[in-house]
């Protein structure tokens, strides 16, 4: 953490002006929630689907396996408030080659997580939508790919048709937002378990954080690919939790909204 009384004097203005952003309530973002009759006036209204990705993975000693799945339906329920969108059940399994021998991460293969997002948005297609966001707490990088792909082979799949039914599908990670405050706000190396994530959590389920944790780092090979990854990253964090804080989540999880905000806007267009 770097930035002393510049940083402190931003994250109070953050957390002054997250109570005054309005928006449509909880209770009208959820898509499951919605009837077949509402889902009709969705459709009408060409509104954005989200849909959040997860994962179960360890986060050290200090956050739940669900670390990955909290944050992106946390965004998502807030940036759909915020753009009149809806979230679509999440998706609380994901990729996790690097953390798989920990104990509690369940991870999937990419060729599932590739086909179930597949026929997911084909799915909301199906039904009359066309403009997705797919939002990823789970930056491992065979996660992002095979939810990219599916994402690319729906767009060609639907390559050509009608202008008017023209589909439009953005992925991304909400870390490619967080991971922008490193260097200024927050430690170059912060990653897995870290500051960052722990603060994020700490804002959004403070219920769940188990201790402060212990600062961990990553000895991993930059290129190589190694069979037992877990020697390579003795706490099962890279970071430093015990720097985190409610307030600095709150300020992180508020410049991710706001970059979001600004996709969906796009999408619309
Ligand atoms: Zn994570």
């Amino acid at each position: 953490m770097s930035g002393g009384k510049t940083a402190n004097v931003l994250f109070s203005f953050e957390l002054a002006r997250n109570v005054i952003v309005m928006g449509v309530s909880e209770d009208k973002v959820w898509f499951a929630d919605l009837s077949m009759e509402e889902v009709k006036d969705a459709v009408k209204a060409d509104k954005v689907i989200i849909l959040p990705v997860g994962s179960v993975e360890e986060h050290g000693s200090h956050l739940p396996l669900s670390t990955d799945s909290i944050q992106p339906e946390h965004i998502a329920m807030e940036v759909a408030k915020r753009t009149e969108s809806l979230v679509a059940p999440p998706m609380k399994y994901g990729v996790c080659p690097t953390t798989r021998d920990f104990p509690g991460t369940i991870s999937i293969s990419f060729h599932s997580l590739h086909r179930i997002t597949r026929e997911i948005v084909e799915e909301f297609i199906r039904n009359g939508f066309r403009r997705f966001l797919i939002l990823s707490g789970h930056a491992d990088e065979e996660q992002m790919v095979a939810l990219r792909l599916a994402a690319r082979h729906v767009m060609w799949r639907h390559k050509g048709e009608n202008g008017n039914r023209k589909i439009r599908i953005m992925v991304c990670a909400d870390y490619d937002f967080a991971y922008q405050l490193r260097g200024k706000y927050f430690d170059e190396k912060d990653g897995h378990g870290g500051t960052i994530e722990t603060s994020r959590v700490m804002a959004i389920r403070p219920d769940l954080i188990k201790g402060e944790g212990k600062k961990g780092f990553s000895k991993l090979p930059r290129f190589e690919i190694v069979a037992d990854p877990k020697g390579f990253l003795p706490e099962g964090i890279i970071g430093d939790p015990r720097a985190a804080s409610a307030e600095k989540g709150l300020f992180i999880n508020n410049h991710i909204i706001e970059e979001i905000v600004r996709l969906i806007e796009e999408l619309k267009r």
